[in-house]
């Protein structure tokens, strides 16, 4: 099932999309459930929304892929990579990815598979991980690669508003070991990875992160990206594709 938050008419609904129709829902499934309204609105009178928008933290994993680590110069690490961006990263499909270029020279695109968690989660084994996520969405961990090594940390490198893309719409069933990442700029193929390459899996990084923090409904994990990072230019348009929950398309320009 494929769930979106969209605005029609200058009010912002959710529903679930139905070949080229949303059944609208009576509130946020995230809360309210799956309950309809009856009303069924054209996908194309709609503008979709990032279909989530985290109340506290956007949680991601870093270095997550064997090839992406050795493009980076090192070794997978031997526990997952965890940092943080601010919720106001957050834009949604079709906005603006801004390039911060009096601060940063380089801005690069990281295509990535999103978990949505669905339920208060502390200290959830991974055997029961998969019982608190509301479903899957695409993401890209947009970075200022050049201040993400100046810094040390990566707080500004990640943390800019524009910064978390999301969307278009959040997938309840997916397999995700047999799912891929395909990431391209002005149509060109720049990432095409399978998710089967994933070094810790999703119910482990549930475990990991909430062992550490509690995570909230609505709390994104970004889960790491394939090889084949790069930098992209205003003008260019950035897309992110995970089979079998769609295209996540952003332009983008500088500040
Ligand atoms: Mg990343």
């Amino acid at each position: 099932m494929k769930i979106a938050r969209f605005s029609h008419q200058e009010t912002l609904r959710y529903g679930i999309v139905d070949d080229a129709e949303l059944v609208v829902l009576a509130g946020d499934p995230l809360f309210a459930g799956f309950e309809t309204t009856g009303e069924r609105i054209p996908l194309s009178e709609v503008t979709l929304l990032a279909p989530v928008i985290p109340r506290s933290k956007v949680v991601c994993i870093g270095k997550n892929y064997h090839d992406h680590a050795a493009e980076m110069g090192g070794e997978a690490p031997a526990e997952p990579l965890m940092f943080l961006k601010p919720n106001t990263s957050v834009i949604g499909p079709d906005d603006v990815i801004v390039r911060p270029t009096a601060l940063s020279s380089r801005t690069d695109y990281e295509g990535e598979l999103a978990v949505v968690i669905g339920r208060i989660a502390k200290n959830v084994p991974a055997e029961r991980a998969a019982d608190y996520i509301f479903g899957y969405t695409v993401a890209n961990d947009v970075t200022a690669r050049d201040l993400q090594s100046r810094d040390g940390q990566w707080t500004r490198a990640k943390g800019f508003d524009t910064f978390c893309p999301v969307g278009p719409v959040i997938e309840t069933e997916l397999d995700t070991d047999a799912a891929t990442i395909t990431t391209r700029v002005n149509g060109e193929v720049r990432q095409n990875g399978p998710m089967s390459d994933m070094i810790h899996k999703v119910p482990d990084l549930i475990a990991y992160a909430s062992a550490v923090f509690t995570l909230l409904p609505g709390d994104l994990i970004l889960t790491g990206t394939p090889a084949g990072i790069g930098p992209f230019e205003a003008g260019d348009t950035v897309e992110v594709e995970v089979s079998g929950i769609g295209v996540l398309r952003n332009t983008v320009r500088d500040a």
